[in-house]
């Protein structure tokens, strides 16, 4: 897309000639159309569960609080309902805080082993509700990962929950830190329902499910991953993604280790 200027140029009252001005803006119109798309999606986000909330909040007041069963089965609806929206507008925040302080997260320095281990025993209780074996293998001598302790959570966090989420009963999620060729890789590895390869190229959008409405169903906002890939392409790492219908998905992030300072 091309913006047109025509810039005429007169001496003593003629016309002696004209400059054409072509300049490129195809991606200012991207970037304006991802904008609008982004606060569409937020908008339409937003509003579902406020609707729903308030759907049953109205019928609640006319009359149906007199139903003790009902009301406590509306109010567990409306309390779900507001966790979606907590979660969502904390995703949002996180997101919006990453791209407005893309700089300060390349200043982390952390040591991945401990961080790993938090992450498996904060999510061993979703794992055995989900009926999902969590298989954690680090390497000990791992060096230090260039981002906060914070950041690496987060990765960490939304790429473990996913495996878990899309599992399947009896599933294995497999993580794996080791060091490659002067690099740190982390690889989680599920069992899980897969992604089509259609969709491969998408998951790291903001929003974009494969399945709205299972993602929805177990709590997802659609922001984990574009999270997770702000944060690791921030610090300089790299996200790759292979998965199998029906077999499983592998996410590998890799980072250069942070220098001389390896762990004691
Ligand atoms: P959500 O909150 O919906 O989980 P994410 O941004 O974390 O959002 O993931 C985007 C989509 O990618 C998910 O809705 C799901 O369809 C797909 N996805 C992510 N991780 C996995 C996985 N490990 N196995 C299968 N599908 C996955």
């Amino acid at each position: 897309i091309y913006r047109v200027q025509v810039i005429p140029f007169w001496s003593e009252k003629r016309l002696r000639g004209a400059v054409m001005v072509l300049q490129d803006i195809t991606e200012v119109r991207r970037l304006e159309q991802m904008r609008t798309e982004f606060v569409a999606n937020v908008s339409h986000e937003l509003r579902t569960p406020l609707t729903s909330i308030k759907g049953f909040v109205e019928t609640l007041l006319d009359g149906a609080l007199e139903d003790k069963k009902v009301s406590q089965r509306f109010l567990s609806i409306i309390d779900a309902e507001t966790d979606r929206l907590q979660r969502l507008i904390e995703d949002l925040l996180k997101l919006s805080h990453i791209e407005s302080h893309r700089e300060a997260i390349f200043q982390g320095e952390t040591d991945a082993v401990p961080e790993i281990y938090r992450i498996r025993s904060l999510l061993t209780p979703m794992a055995q509700e989900k009926d999902v074996i969590l298989h954690f293998e680090v390497e000990r001598s791992l060096v230090l990962v260039p981002l906060t302790s914070d950041h690496l959570q987060q990765v960490l966090v939304n790429l473990v929950e996913n495996a878990i989420k899309y599992n399947k009963k009896g599933g294995v999620v497999h993580l794996r830190a080791f060091q490659k060729e002067g690099l740190v890789q982390i690889t989680i590895k599920d069992t899980g329902i897969g992604i089509p390869e259609e969709s491969l190229p998408r998951i790291f959008e903001r929003f974009y499910r494969v399945d709205k409405a299972r993602s929805r169903d177990i709590g997802g906002t659609g922001l984990g991953l574009a999270i997770v890939k702000h944060i690791v392409e921030g610090s300089g790492g790299t996200i790759a993604v292979t998965s199998r219908v029906g077999q499983g998905t592998t996410f590998s992030i890799s980072f250069s280790s942070v220098n001389n300072l390896t762990r004691t």
